[in-house]
């Protein structure tokens, strides 16, 4: 019998039920090389679907008993390649998708780690709650998926994303030992260093996050929305900075250049999509008014329904991959993040040089997540599906990013994808320091991230 088959063999007596070797599901996410690259797929010798906390405190214990590598699959909606398994076990987290407390007076809700963004939106929002993170991914990616890829969601300029929402999170360790990272709910902590933070953006490299206690808020009473053209580009930018200025920030705010203005709107000009969020009327007439004013210096006001028309397709993802395939073409998204004095020529430099790859037929562009340092331009490119156009833009993106000392993982992550470009970004000795302090074995995720 082949050591893979004994493992499996024994994980079935351990975890009866829970085990299966049709792993074919797991094998792949949504990283658009696997559309052009059939080789980019995984492999794993089972998947197991614990139902409980002490089924998946068992799994990592055998797994550490035995140096059986696991790699951690949740809503699979990775965009890098991050939930595809290479070789060892699949940890299939959702049967843990169960919500196990909302503490209304205190504004928290404690999860584990499978539950679905949307189906806890829906449960929040019933008792008129929200958590208010909306990736376009909503209806695939869980809680432990986005804390593991440190995601962010569209309404992240008034709102923040994950890390913001983040209180204290429960990690099973590589040992199979389970642990808080902090013993006691508080709304701050000093007491030694936030360790939520070593697995926000970890992606399984250092544990496998159970469940979170995340931060809620009462749901918006009040929502005004907004569309504005401008000349240019830039113009549009400098808009939406100066509306940071301002005392109450817009939920979502999206400055799209030409090429996406035409594709999402069929808008001959650069365009510009605001929701903002409020719980007075009064506070909205006076925002409206004054928001109205400084637009209004560059910018013509649309109709506003163009803002109702994103709203209702942001989430339908498949419908836009789809049409974009049916004309030969796919897709890639790439966020890249930087401060305020570079963005727009990082945005010129990464869209001329994009332009130039051969087999890139467009380079759409948005300004999609603001800070008070900076934004992140997210750019989707139509290409010709072929493995050489795919690197070839990578690897130009990947060299204006550096050269602009700009960020090529905004909010989705490292994955496989980005394994050779984002290792510039972190400091991966210490990591690699920290991976063998927590994980001797090298079992959790191997060869990820670090
Ligand atoms: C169409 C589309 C749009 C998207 N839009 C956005 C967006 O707006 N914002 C955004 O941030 N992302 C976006 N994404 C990317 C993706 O949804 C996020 O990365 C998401 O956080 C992944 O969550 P998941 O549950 O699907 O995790 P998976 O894809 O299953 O896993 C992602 C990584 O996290 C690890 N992981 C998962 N769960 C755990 C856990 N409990 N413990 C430890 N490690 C774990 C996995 O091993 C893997 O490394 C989009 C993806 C798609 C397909």
């Amino acid at each position: 019998m082949e050591a893979a088959d004994r493992v499996v063999q024994e994980l079935e007596g351990l975890l009866p039920g829970r085990v299966t070797r049709d792993v074919k599901k797991y094998l792949s996410d949504w990283w658009p090389l696997l559309w052009i690259d059939e080789g980019a797929g995984g492999t794993a010798a089972a998947a197991v679907r614990p139902a409980n906390s002490d089924e998946l405190a068992a799994l990592v214990r055998f797994a550490d008993a035995e140096g059986v590598s696991l790699f951690v699959h949740a809503g699979g909606s990775s965009v890098t390649g991050a939930s595809i398994p290479s070789g060892g076990v699949v940890v299939d987290m959702s049967g843990l998708d169960q919500i196990l407390d909302l503490d209304e007076a205190n504004r928290t809700v404690t999860v584990q780690a499978g539950v679905r963004l949307s189906a806890l939106e829906r449960k929040l929002n019933a008792k008129g709650f929200t958590l208010s993170q909306f990736p376009q991914s909503f209806e695939l990616a869980t809680i432990g998926g986005f804390v593991s890829t440190l995601g962010t969601g569209q309404y992240s300029t008034l709102y923040g994303g994950i890390e913001d929402a983040v209180l204290r999170l429960e990690v099973v360790l590589p040992s199979g030992e389970a642990v808080w990272t902090r013993k006691r709910e508080a709304p701050r902590s000093s007491a030694g260093p936030d360790l939520a933070g070593l697995f926000l953006g970890a992606e399984g490299a250092f544990g496998i996050v159970e469940a979170a206690e995340l931060k809620i808020r009462k749901q918006p009473t009040h929502v005004w929305k907004a569309a504005y053209r401008f000349g240019s580009f830039e113009s549009a930018i400098n808009a939406s900075k100066s509306l940071l200025e301002l005392d109450v920030r817009p939920a979502v705010c999206r400055a799209y250049n030409e090429v996406e203005s035409l594709f999402q709107f069929e808008e001959r000009a650069c365009t510009l999509l605001l929701v903002y969020h409020f719980r007075s009327k009064p506070v909205l007439e006076a925002v409206r008014a004054e928001v109205s004013a400084l637009l209004g210096q560059d910018g013509t006001a649309l109709d506003p329904s163009m803002v109702d028309r994103w709203l209702e397709k942001r989430f339908n993802f498949k419908e836009q991959i789809d049409s974009v395939r049916k004309m030969g073409y796919t897709l890639e998204t790439i966020e890249v993040a930087c401060m305020w004095s570079r963005v727009f020529e990082t945005y010129s430099d990464a869209a001329g040089t994009l332009s130039e790859v051969k087999g890139v037929a467009g380079v759409g562009a948005h300004v999609s997540h603001l800070y008070d340092q900076g934004a992140c331009v997210y750019f989707t490119l139509l290409l010709e599906p072929r493995k050489e156009t795919y690197w070839a833009a990578w690897e130009k993106m990947a060299k204006v990013a550096r050269a602009h000392d700009a960020t090529i993982s905004h909010h989705h992550g490292v994955g496989i994808l980005k394994k050779i470009y984002a290792k510039d970004e972190m400091p991966v000795s210490l990591l690699r320091s920290i991976k063998e302090a927590i994980d001797p074995k090298g079992t959790m995720s191997p060869d990820r991230l670090i």
